[in-house]
């Protein structure tokens, strides 16, 4: 983890190693939005980090992941810190449709409908059959 403190409102934006890892480019200070240039290399800071023009709202620049004040308050919000990265964005809530493989097989679930159930057990299981 990566710690940017800022020199003009002291609060500390941590740059966490996922996005920041091999990076180069912007990033902005959550407390009073100055917006920071930064190169990484490995999860290192190369070089120093400079105050930049620019605005908040550039599409360039990248957030920090968590920032708090010098008395550790959090600050949150949007266009504050970024929200953590979801490996697979597209089933955030949802439920898997069915997909099967090449063979026929199932590879991923849905839940299960009443029919498809016996009592409380599934009908292929208790008649023994491969779905
Ligand atoms: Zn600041």
């Amino acid at each position: 983890m990566m710690l940017l403190k800022c020199s003009k409102c002291g609060v500390k934006n941590y740059l966490d190693p996922y996005p920041f890892w091999d990076f180069k480019g912007k990033t902005k200070c959550a407390g009073c939005d100055t917006i920071y240039a930064l190169e990484t290399d490995g999860g290192h800071l190369v070089g120093k980090v400079r105050a930049v023009s620019g605005k908040p709202t550039d599409p360039d620049v990248l957030l920090p992941g968590f920032a708090d004040t010098s008395e550790f308050e959090p600050i949150l919000g949007e266009g504050k810190t970024r929200p953590a990265p979801r490996a697979r964005p597209d089933v955030y809530g949802k439920p898997k449709p069915v997909t099967r493989n090449l063979r026929g097989r199932l590879v991923s679930g849905r839940p299960l409908k009443p029919d498809e159930l016996i009592g409380s057990r599934v009908r292929f299981i208790v008649e023994g059959k491969e779905p």
